[in-house]
């Protein structure tokens, strides 16, 4: 028998909480420019940018995955548009220094 194994949970890169995406309940949203999950929260904190100050990892992240790093006229880096995570994706995050 084979059920359809739909992954609905992701983890928030910034947060590291679990959230829901899929199945009509969308916590989060993965941007697929980054490679990364964001939850909706953490979205709407950093609406305007992310702050590489506070947020080094990111910087960390897009380095290590050679995405062009621009930041706007605040010094922020904008989130790119973001969407459905793609099926059974599985995050290949560079380790924690
Ligand atoms: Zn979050």
């Amino acid at each position: 028998m084979k059920h359809d194994e739909e992954q609905i949970f992701y983890v928030c890169f910034y947060v590291r909480a679990t959230v829901s995406i899929g199945r009509y309940v969308y916590e989060g949203q993965y941007i697929p420019a980054w490679g990364v999950n964001i939850c909706n929260k953490c979205r709407q904190d950093n609406w305007n940018g992310i702050d590489p100050t506070e947020h080094e990892r990111t910087v960390q992240l897009l380095k290590y995955r050679s995405v062009p790093i621009k930041f706007n006229a605040k010094g922020l880096l904008e989130i790119p548009r973001g969407g459905s995570p793609p099926p059974n994706s599985k995050e290949a995050l560079p380790a924690d220094s």
